[in-house]
């Protein structure tokens, strides 16, 4: 089956359960919404998913097209085109975005495969174009000196470059401005379709506005307590999310 699945996901900081049974089913092709009060295991999640050390799976499994990867290193989610967008993006002194991204695509390779100049130059092109960004922008240092905005650019042109087949996206969405949500929506947006399924988490609807989840899903104290269609991300914009907070404790 070309989906992510995550079954019964328990997962822990130190002893404290913070993931309590996790599920959830994103078909390739399609885009799910996560959301949920703060502070209740969103980030928690994209994070277990791509191997974050900090984080003990206790139970359950991440399967990617059938395939378990818990066990993996994060490089090998990547060969297998998991993609996740850093909330807070690093810093690398003395690595250019071009050089960065020549060897993020090279990583995503088997051995013994090379990214040819060709290959990369072209992406390169046709990712600089839906980013509206000029060319000169890749021989800057990885993320350094850059504004809010051109971080999340160079995230998007990471995404786009790399082709993966699955995305997870965690947004802290403050300090994202508009034009931030709309260079991340347009990039995305340009993916989508049969060969792209993934996570979005957001706590607002905001940037839902702008790329349209196929489903919802609510998660609080680590568990999805509800899902539904893009119109549950609107319900949470108007009511809250204190109806939600009742429902896990029900
Ligand atoms: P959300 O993204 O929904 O706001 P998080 O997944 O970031 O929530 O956090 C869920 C809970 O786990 C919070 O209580 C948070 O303090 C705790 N937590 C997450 N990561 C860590 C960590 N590395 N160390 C200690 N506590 C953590
Ligand atoms: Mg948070
Ligand atoms: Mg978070």
């Amino acid at each position: 089956p070309h989906q992510l699945e995550i079954r019964n996901l328990h997962a822990s900081v130190g002893d404290q359960p913070i993931l309590r049974g996790i599920n959830l089913t994103v078909p390739r092709g399609e885009l799910h919404a996560v959301m949920g009060p703060n502070g209740n295991g969103k980030s928690t999640l994209a994070k277990v998913i791509v191997g974050d050390p900090e984080y003990t799976v206790t139970e359950g499994e991440v399967l990617v097209d059938g395939v378990n990867i818990l066990e993996m290193e994060p490089d090998e989610r990547a060969r297998l085109g998991l993609f996740l967008a850093f909330q807070y993006p690093v810093e690398i002194p003395g690595v250019t975005i071009a050089n960065f991204l020549r060897l993020a695509m090279q990583a995503r390779k088997e051995e013994g495969q090379e990214v040819s100049f060709t290959e990369f130059y072209g992406k390169l092109q046709s990712a600089l174009k839906v980013l509206e960004w000029d060319e000169s922008i890749v021989e800057r240092y990885l993320n350094e000196g850059f504004s809010g905005g051109e971080k999340k650019r160079n995230e998007i042109l990471q995404m786009l470059m790399l082709d993966p087949n699955y995305i997870i996206m965690d947004e802290t969405d403050s300090g994202l401005d508009v034009d931030a949500l709309k260079i991340v929506a347009r990039g995305v947006n340009s993916m989508r379709g049969e060969n792209l399924g993934g996570l979005i988490i957001t706590h607002y609807q905001r940037l839902l506005d702008y790329i349209v989840p196929d489903k919802v899903h609510i998660i609080v104290q680590g568990r999805v307590v509800q899902s539904g269609g893009p119109e549950l991300a609107k319900k949470l914009d108007t009511q809250g999310y204190d109806w939600v907070k009742e429902l896990a404790t029900a």
